[in-house]
C-alpha cells in the first residue's frame, strides 16, 4: 500500500524524507515542479517553503530547478519572460530558493488512452521530479493538488487549450425532454430551459461537466472527454516512466486556484504537509484529511465532485487510491 507521510511543520520534510529512497535523486538535475501564482493571488506556495525542499535535494546532491509552464490566458503567465517577471515579483529568487527559476514554453507529444499530450521540454528530459503543489479549490475540477499540478501545469498551453476545450458540453436535442436538471446545476447558469427551448451560452461556460454527469436522458455528452479525465491523462504523460515525489501543501485552502486573483475565501483551516510517490494517494490523502475537517467542502463550494480526478487516475494507472497514512 502506497505510504502518505503527514506533518504539520514544513521544517519536519527532513524527517517525511526518509520514508522514501531519495538516493536515487543523487547527481540528477531536478525539476521541482510549482505553480508560482497568478498576480494578486495570495495564496499560492511560498518561497521560504520551496527553500525547504531545495535545501533537501541539495543535500541529497542533486542539482534543483523550480520549474512551471505558460499558461493559455492572456494574464502575467502568458510568455516566458512575463512569468519571469511574476515569479520574482513573488519572491521566486535564486537568492530566496537557493536555484534556478526555468519556464518552459514548448513541449514534445506523449500518447496517453488514444490522446495526445505536449508535456513541457523540461519536464520530458527529466528521470526524477519534485512535485509542490498547493492544494486549493477548482473552478472545474473541484479540487487542485498534484494530479492538477501536472495534468494542467506540466503541459503546453496548446495542450491546456485543447483539455478545456475537450471537456464542454455537446446538446442532442432529440434526447432532450426539457426537464430543465442541467440549468439547475450548472454553477455558472450557462443553460437555460424552458418548455421546448434548451440554450447555452458558451462563454459564461467553464466545461465542469456538472451538467453532462446530471443529465439522465444523455442529451448532453462531452465534446471529448470529461475534464477530470483529461487532467489524469495529462498527468501520466508527465509522470510515466519517472521517480516522482509529490508534496501537498494543505495550507491557506481557498475556494479557487492559485490562478485565479479573487480566489478566496479560505474554505478550511491549515492542515499540513503531505509526502509521497503516488500522486493519486497524495491526493487522495489531502481530500481526506479537508473532508474531515470541513465535510465535501469543495463540492459544496465548487459544486463539482473532485474524487473524480482521483478515479480516472487510478483506472488509466496513474497511481493508487488505497495509501497508509503515516503521522510524524
Ligand atoms: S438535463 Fe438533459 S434532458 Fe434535461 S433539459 Fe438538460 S439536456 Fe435536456
Ligand atoms: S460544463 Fe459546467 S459550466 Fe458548462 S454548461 Fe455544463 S455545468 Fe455549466
Amino acid at each position: 500500500m502506497t505510504k502518505v507521510v503527514f506533518f504539520t511543520d514544513i521544517a519536519e520534510l527532513s524527517s517525511a524524507l526518509t520514508f522514501f529512497p531519495l538516493e536515487s535523486f543523487t547527481g540528477k538535475k531536478v525539476p521541482v515542479k510549482l505553480h508560482m501564482g497568478e498576480k494578486e493571488n495570495q495564496y499560492f506556495m511560498k518561497p521560504e517553503v520551496v527553500r525547504y525542499v531545495v535545501d533537501e535535494l541539495k543535500h541529497a546532491n542533486t542539482d534543483p530547478f523550480l520549474f512551471d509552464t505558460t499558461v493559455a490566458y492572456h494574464g502575467l503567465r502568458h510568455t516566458k519572460k512575463d512569468y519571469q517577471n511574476l515569479a520574482n515579483l513573488h519572491g521566486f529568487t535564486r537568492k530566496n530558493v537557493g536555484c534556478d527559476v526555468i519556464i518552459d514554453d514548448s513541449g514534445v507529444p506523449i500518447s496517453i488512452e488514444g490522446r495526445t499530450f505536449e508535456v513541457a521540454d523540461h519536464l520530458k528530459v527529466a528521470s526524477h521530479i519534485f512535485t509542490l503543489s498547493h492544494v486549493k479549490g477548482h473552478i472545474q475540477s473541484g479540487m487542485g493538488g498534484a494530479i492538477k499540478n501536472f495534468g494542467m501545469g506540466g503541459v503546453t498551453k496548446e495542450t491546456k487549450i485543447k483539455i478545456h476545450d475537450s471537456s464542454y458540453p455537446v446538446y442532442q436535442k432529440d434526447a432532450c425532454t426539457y426537464c430543465g436538471v442541467c440549468a439547475e446545476v450548472c454553477p455558472f447558469h450557462a443553460i437555460e430551459v424552458n418548455e421546448e427551448y434548451w440554450d447555452y451560452n458558451e462563454e459564461k461556460c467553464f466545461g465542469c461537466g456538472v451538467c453532462v454527469d446530471s443529465c439522465t436522458f444523455k442529451a448532453l455528452s462531452f465534446q471529448d472527454a470529461d475534464f477530470q479525465f483529461l487532467l489524469a491523462c495529462s498527468a501520466k504523460a508527465c509522470v510515466q516512466e519517472k521517480t516522482v515525489l509529490y508534496l501537498n501543501e494543505l495550507k491557506q485552502i481557498s475556494k479557487g486556484c492559485d490562478c485565479d486573483p479573487n480566489a478566496g475565501p479560505i474554505i478550511c483551516p491549515d492542515i499540513g504537509y503531505l509526502l509521497s510517490d503516488d500522486p493519486v494517494a497524495t491526493d487522495k490523502a489531502s481530500l481526506d484529511l479537508i473532508n474531515k475537517v470541513k465535510k465535501n467542502v469543495f463540492l459544496k463550494f465548487n459544486k463539482v465532485d473532485p474524487m473524480k480526478q482521483i478515479n480516472y487516475g487510478e483506472d488509466i494507472g496513474l497511481g493508487s487510491s488505497s495509501y497508509e497514512l503515516i503521522k510524524l
